[in-house]
């Protein structure tokens, strides 16, 4: 990559980096998810993958896979009605939330930024290294939901509560589950992709149990007064 380096890749079997990868090197898949989501060639070249799409150590194939598990995970994965649960339907709100998605740096550690754009303008996501390497297959899902309940108008509204992994007292977390922010709509989709999340691990289902509970223990001003067992 031009201006960023590719970090020490965690493994690939713990991650779910080999279980998708071969699922979305496919091109009829490639296509859809492309302009599905709003990829363009200017953000995802230049060493973040446009030349070997289905490398696994590269961004984009990465990117993808999130793509893929967010959007087959469930059993019967075409009905995504709203009136259905987030394992189905959070596919569909990516997809309407979503129109631009490009690769960056970021500095290291940073995961992702919605940009929502005044009246539309520059709306777009952004993802980071964060995103593609220290991010198993089922959390880069999480951070895709998160980021498009930013896009789809709901910003964080509270700060870190005591305690938490992301800096006491520092803003960015949602102040309630019930506010229905971007922290509980990644929480949710793990939640449900732990419950009943199809064509994956059970590894793969306990990591996201896991990552469900951290942000519940970490990312609401008022703890949600429940984690998932
Ligand atoms: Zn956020």
């Amino acid at each position: 990559m031009a201006t960023c380096t590719i970090p020490a890749i965690p493994n690939k079997d713990v991650s779910g980096d080999n279980l998708y990868a071969p699922r979305i090197c496919n091109q009829p898949f490639i296509d859809w998810a492309w302009s599905a989501h709003g990829f363009s060639k200017k953000y995802w070249d230049d060493g973040f993958g446009y030349e070997a799409v289905c490398n696994n150590n590269l961004p984009l194939c990465r990117t993808l896979s999130g793509i893929w598990l967010l959007n087959y995970s469930a059993d019967d994965y075409w009905n995504e009605q709203w009136s259905n649960n987030i394992l189905h339907w959070g596919r569909r709100y990516v997809r309407n939330q979503i129109d631009d998605l490009r690769a960056k740096c970021g500095d290291g550690s940073a995961i992702a930024t919605a940009f929502s754009g005044f009246l539309g303008i520059g709306r777009r996501v952004e993802l980071y290294l964060g995103f593609f390497y220290s991010s198993n297959v089922p959390a880069r899902a999480e951070t895709l939901v998160h980021e498009a309940r930013h896009m789809g108008g709901k910003s964080h509204n509270a700060n870190f509560p005591p305690g938490s992994a992301y800096g006491a007292g520092r803003s960015g977390a949602d102040s309630s589950w019930g506010y229905n922010g971007a922290w509980m709509y990644g929480a949710l989709y793990l939640w449900w992709f732990y419950a009943d999340g199809r064509r994956t691990t059970a590894a793969l289902r306990q990591s996201a149990r896991q990552r469900a509970n951290f942000v519940i223990d970490n990312a609401f001003a008022t703890h949600p007064g429940f984690t998932i067992s």
